[in-house]
């Protein structure tokens, strides 16, 4: 866990807070950041008013109650803000991280604040401010010529989305499956994913601007060039490329980002595979591999566990009342019955009609023979499922998959574990085996997703518990802890972490990664006032 409580001395707004013990009935309540005097923090936030008026400083119990929720488990109160300070541009950026270099205050940037199953807006150690720039919600630029987008902070998919439809543009979005609520710039500085075939999301960025601790407001690739036109077009620039160390990192504050759209194509066809076993998923993925390899499959492929999507439309208690896990029989039985397999296994053909005739036996083929069923429109219309990823692989806008977070009732919590491993059979049976037992063990389900980019795939694993019971909260953050050490131990860390895991996970990759992003932090940031703790970074 992160910045350990017993390690630090948190001060409750409110009441003085003795320990771990006496935390938990204040896990709620605002915290100060660690070793500000009460007259300092006071300071801080009248001049932050100053900057950006009186409406935009949350700095007391009510109006930081948004800020303050979260998915994840956090019995001790380790990810509580002080507040929030909701800049309108750029050089309110550069003033408030003035303020914050003097005082010491310490911000914790979010584009819209949603990171879901990684810890929403919640600071990565109790008392940082939330920097929140969902008022920096600009589209800057489309170049309808290029399909390329320049996006402040605060845009979100839907927003872009609508931008689109409104002056019927020729693009298509890509977007992860909670779309609408969340922003392009927060989902891909987290390398976030989606489902057509531009869903890798940071691979199709191009050109950001970065506010450095220091005020310093850098361009990134070729946006510095005096009369440049080519900002949005050509991502390396000269010299080192620098995008990358201002993803899942604390160097800097990103104001604005570029993205390449996808052309959209004349002709679109969804697939289902189904898998009636739950040891298909081998098969399933060496189908996979070739084909998201040689670009025949040419977007993000989902292979979706029956128990995660059953999850997006049940609650637990429509299937199982019972102790323990939710039974493979029973598991097996409700997905037959809602027109599922064990192993559902997502993708789609894009193009011409004479493209896709000529691809499309050819996939058929290889699929059958790997033991599973091909579906499409002429089968699955209808399906709920089906159409939820029909919708996401041409970009479209969908909320469905939140029904995860409420799979053990309204006061459900759920957090996410995404493990790397190479795309090959023998890798998932082999990770989901281990998954299974350790949730289990735990007392949860397991429901798994895997994203298959091309020689990888992401392992999306959501531990959904109870965040209304502490039992639960306490037996969460246990089996995440368990998968995160073990998983590691086998060659498999998270590509991604919520904010309650983020040494652990950081300390896997070894040391001489640690220290040469401390260097470059105490480099870029030497008063470590910009979000201390993400990705294991102080
Ligand atoms: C059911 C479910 C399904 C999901 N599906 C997907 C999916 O398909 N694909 C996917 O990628 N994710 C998915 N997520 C995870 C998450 O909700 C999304 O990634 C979402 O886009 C992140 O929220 P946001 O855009 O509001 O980012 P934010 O919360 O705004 O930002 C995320 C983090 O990035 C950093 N950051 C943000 N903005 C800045 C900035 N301007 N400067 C510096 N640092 C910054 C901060 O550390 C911040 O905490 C899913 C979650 C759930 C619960």
């Amino acid at each position: 866990m992160s910045g350990g409580i017993s390690r630090r001395e948190l001060i409750a707004i409110g009441g003085a807070v003795a320990g771990v013990a006496a935390m938990t009935p204040l896990a709620h309540a605002r915290m100060l950041p660690l070793d500000m005097d009460r007259d300092v923090f006071a300071a801080a936030v009248a001049e932050l008013r100053a900057i950006v008026g009186e409406d935009w400083v949350f700095a007391d119990e009510a109006s930081t109650i948004s800020y303050r929720k979260s998915e994840i488990p956090d019995l001790r109160g380790e990810h509580i803000p002080s507040g929030a300070v909701a800049p309108a541009n750029v050089a309110q950026v550069q003033a408030i991280l003035a303020v914050a270099n003097r005082h010491g205050l310490p911000l914790w940037p979010v584009s819209t604040g949603h990171n879901m199953g990684y810890g929403m807006a919640t600071p990565a150690s109790s008392g940082q401010m939330i920097l929140d720039l969902k008022r920096m919600n600009r589209i800057l630029d489309f170049d309808a010529d290029l399909g390329t987008i320049l996006v402040e902070p605060g845009v979100t998919y839907q927003q872009i989305h609508d931008y689109i439809a409104d002056n019927n543009l020729p693009y298509w979005l890509d977007v992860p499956t909670v779309g609408p609520i969340v922003s392009m710039i927060g989902n891909t500085l987290e390398r976030g994913v989606g489902y057509t075939p531009y869903g890798d999301h940071f691979f199709m960025q191009c050109g950001m601007e970065v506010c450095l601790a220091d005020g310093t407001l850098l361009k990134t690739g070729m946006g510095s060039i005096e009369n440049g036109n080519t900002w949005q077009a050509f991502k390396w620039g000269y010299g080192p490329y620098l995008d990358g160390i201002f993803t899942q990192s604390n160097f800097g504050v990103v104001t604005k980002m570029g993205m390449w759209l996808m052309p959209r194509p004349p002709v679109y066809k969804p697939f289902v595979v189904r898998y009636a076993n739950v040891e298909d998923i081998a098969a399933a993925t060496d189908t996979v591999r070739p084909f998201r390899m040689n670009g025949l499959i040419p977007n993000g492929v989902l292979m979706m566990g029956a128990l995660y999507q059953l999850a997006m439309f049940k609650r637990r208690t429509d299937i199982f009342d019972g102790a323990g896990a939710i039974p493979e029989d029973l598991i097996k039985v409700e997905a037959a019955q809602n027109g599922l397999g064990m192993w559902n296994v997502y993708f789609a053909l894009y193009g011409t009609d004479e493209i896709i005739a000529a691809v499309e036996p050819i996939l058929r083929a290889a699929f059958t023979a790997s033991g599973g069923e091909v579906l499409t429109d002429a089968e699955m219309t209808g399906n709920p499922w089906f159409e939820h990823h029909k919708t996401l692989m041409r970009g479209g806008m969908s909320l469905e998959e939140i029904g995860l977070i409420r799979w053990w009732g309204p006061q459900g919590g759920a957090v996410a574990f995404a493990p790397v491993a190479p795309a090959k059979g023998d890798q998932t049976l082999a990770q989901s085996a281990l998954a299974t037992e350790i949730m289990n063990s735990h007392g949860f389900d397991y429901s798994p997703a895997y994203a298959v980019g091309g020689r990888e795939l992401h392992h999306i694993i959501f531990l959904m518990f109870d965040k209304g019971d502490d039992d639960s909260s306490s037996r969460a953050e246990q089996c995440m802890a368990e998968m995160i050490t073990r998983f590691g131990e086998r060659g498999w860390a998270a590509y991604r972490s919520s904010v309650s895991t983020m040494d652990l996970v950081a300390q896997q990759y070894g040391a001489a990664n640690r220290e040469v992003n401390a260097r470059i932090k105490q480099a870029l940031d030497p008063n470590h006032i910009i979000a201390p703790g993400k990705q294991g970074i102080a």
